[in-house]
């Protein structure tokens, strides 16, 4: 066992260490021996440390600890006043923390009174100002004798010895993947699934069973013994369906847990649901967080993008393992950032999932118009997106959709084998009755959506295209010629669908007080998640307000040159009579934003005409409104 006893100076950590070294029979180690020589001239001086000073003698103690282990442990006395400092020395999930503190007036008195130490009492209020509450461990109040300090030490630490820093429900696709992820990360994890006698029995042993290579890890069924598996504050983190099931998930849980514990959605949960949840765990003292996954089952295990709303102090409990198993941005920052209040964690993820289905349908129609118009072979589509993956047009869902367009089964392509019937789960419609609920044109991506409904039917859609003798028509003309139109078409459509997602968080996000950051989030989707691309670094880099997007840096030139070759190609594919729903609202769009004389005056004289709605006038700027008698009738 590793223990590290931290606190300001003052507080008792060589006491505390010392009692705990002989009662555990393990080595006592004082990090202040540990100090280079120009830091104990320094603080001998006076002088407070910086983080520079801190960092060579932080790099020692972490490299003894890690050697200390291997020889069966130590007790540590350290200061540790920071969180990044002791993530640092958290070299083992076997580490366990004691953190000492005290009102200032009594460590003042401690100090007052010690005798030959190069501290000198007046840096207690520099040493106090930069302490940060620490994220794990125990926090042991120092005002009781030192024999009372120890023993409740030595409690905490004889109770927490075999228990597990986190907890996963739900052992299904996700849930598996990323209690896997967290355990290769050094995170000790407890796995449950539900016990449905007959059906849905060993479900989280048999995971255990396949992964043998995980020792700190631990199997349940029973929701009480999971729960005890784990330590104080309790982190437990749900990937189970969204909607009844969570809330029957939280009523099981709720009654186990205790007060500060955390509980994680990590599922696709509606947005308002998750803001009345966050409410109910608030009332029982409990953290909650509702937080987007994405990546899919491989993200999942390897490094997924993770976006995490609600309790800001939840937060603080598991933000150092989502760090450790997200995947990393170009800069190696983790792909995990705490969003926002409220279930804006969950906001975000489903508008990421509405850009997501714009994306994904747009390469569609894609695929279908050089197939079927331009009589390209799949593998000759799958190297044009190969070759526009290469440059600035680079993207997850162009990589893999060149790559499926490969994909043979008995020699023939699969993709032509699959039913046309696309499915959805939720985050897209709610995405559009959101857009719908602030007035926030949505067209593009409500399109989408749209596409997946009319895919649904199938017979109807055979009968129809045999009642209204409907054929895809050749184009003509050289593929070779249209391929740059296509290629700009296809970028215009990329950066209007990313508009529209990103001006529906903007709105939101001001209408609820929620302040997120875009450029933070348009970063941690630069990687580990489903539309992570070329495009999103450069939103991430440049995007400053939602009313300048078309114009940020690198965007406005495709917007000015892209703009005829969108209409040029969804004109040519409607004529040739392919569908083209995102790619057409996404030009009409444009157009519509860009127009400074609209039609909009039609709509408002006919409103005047046949319900004296009333209507503003161009050469009255007083905001007057007026009403015409339209006929003598
Ligand atoms: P999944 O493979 O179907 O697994 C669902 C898990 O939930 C299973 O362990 C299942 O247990 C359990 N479960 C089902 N109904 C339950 C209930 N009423 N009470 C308690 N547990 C229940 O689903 P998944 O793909 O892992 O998705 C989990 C969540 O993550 C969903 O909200 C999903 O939308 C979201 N998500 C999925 C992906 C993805 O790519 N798959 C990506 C991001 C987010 P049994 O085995 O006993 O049925």
């Amino acid at each position: 066992m590793l223990v590290v006893v931290t606190g300001v100076s003052g507080t008792g950590k060589t006491t505390l260490g010392m009692g705990l070294s002989q009662a555990l029979g393990l080595p006592f180690l004082d990090a202040d021996q540990f100090h280079p020589p120009a830091n104990i001239e320094k603080m001998g001086r006076g002088e407070p440390l910086t983080d520079a000073d801190r960092q060579p003698w932080l790099a020692a103690l972490a490299s003894k600890l890690l050697d200390i282990e291997k020889q069966g442990g130590a007790v540590l006395a350290c200061s540790a006043l920071k969180n990044t400092y002791r993530q640092q020395l958290q070299v083992s999930d076997q580490l366990r923390w004691i953190h000492l503190t005290g009102s200032r007036d009594l460590i003042w008195e401690r100090m007052l009174a010690r005798q030959n130490h190069y501290m000198k009492a007046g840096m207690l209020d520099s040493q106090l100002s930069i302490w940060e509450k620490p994220s794990s461990g125990k926090l042991i109040d120092i005002s009781g004798t030192p024999a009372q300090v120890l023993e409740a030490s030595l409690h905490y630490l004889t109770q927490q010895e075999m228990k597990m820093n986190m907890g996963v429900i739900g052992m299904g696709v996700m849930g598996k993947s990323l209690a896997l992820n967290l355990a290769e990360n050094g995170v000790s994890v407890s796995l449950y699934n539900r016990f449905v006698a007959g059906k849905e029995e060993g479900i989280a042993q048999k995971v255990l069973d396949e992964n043998p290579e995980f020792a700190q890890t631990a199997a349940f069924e029973d929701l009480q013994a999971f729960v005890t598996s784990l330590a104080t504050p309790r982190r437990i983190l749900m990937m189970i369906p969204a909607g009844a099931a969570i809330d029957a998930q939280l009523d099981a849980l709720i009654p186990l847990l205790g007060k500060d514990d955390l509980v994680i959605d990590g599922g696709n949960s509606f947005y308002l649901d998750s803001d009345r949840r966050v409410n109910r765990l608030k009332e029982v003292g409990m953290h909650f967080l509702p937080m987007g996954v994405s990546g899919g089952e491989e993200g999942a295990r390897k490094g997924p993008s993770i976006m995490p709303g609600g309790n800001a102090e939840g937060y603080a409990l598991v933000e150092d393992f989502l760090g450790r198993i997200s995947a990393k941005d170009k800069d190696g920052k983790p792909c995990v950032t705490y969003v926002g209040p409220g279930g804006s964690g969950h906001f975000i993820k489903m508008v990421h999932n509405s850009i997501e289905y714009g994306e994904m349908q747009v390469l569609a129609e894609l695929v279908h118009l050089l197939r079927f118009g331009f009589g390209c072979s799949a593998a000759q589509v799958s190297e044009i997106f190969s070759d526009w993956g290469k440059g600035e047009l680079k993207s997850f869902l162009l990589e893999i959709t060149a790559d499926l367009l490969l994909f043979k089964e008995g020699g023939e392509l699969l993709l032509d084998k699959i039913l046309d019937q696309a499915g959805q789960k939720g985050t897209g419609a709610w995405s559009l009755t959101t857009a719908l609920e602030y007035g926030i044109p949505y067209s593009p991506l409500a399109e989408a959506v749209n596409a997946r409904g009319v895919s649904g039917e199938k017979a109807m859609r055979v009968a129809f295209s045999k009642t209204f003798q409907h054929e895809f028509q050749p184009v003509e003309g050289a593929l070779e010629t249209w391929l740059p139109k296509i290629k700009e078409a296809y970028a215009l459509a990329r950066i209007i669908n990313h508009e529209v997602g990103f001006r529906l968080m903007k709105t939101v996000s001001d209408a609820k007080g929620w302040d997120l950051n875009f450029n933070e989030i348009a970063r941690i989707w630069t990687n580990g998640c489903i539309i992570r691309s070329g495009l999103m670094e450069r939103i991430s880099a440049n995007y400053a307000d939602p009313i300048s997007f078309f114009e940020m840096a690198g965007v406005k030139e495709q917007v000015i040159s892209g703009r005829k070759n969108l209409a040029e190609i969804v004109g040519l594919a409607l004529t040739k009579g392919f569908a083209l729903p995102v790619m057409s609202a996404g030009i009409n769009y444009l157009l519509g934003r860009i127009t400074a004389e609209s039609s909009a005056s039609v709509i408002q004289a006919q409103r005047d005409y046949f319900g004296a709605h009333t209507y503003q006038r161009k050469d009255d700027s007083s905001g007057k409104f007026y009403h015409t008698q339209w006929t003598n009738s």
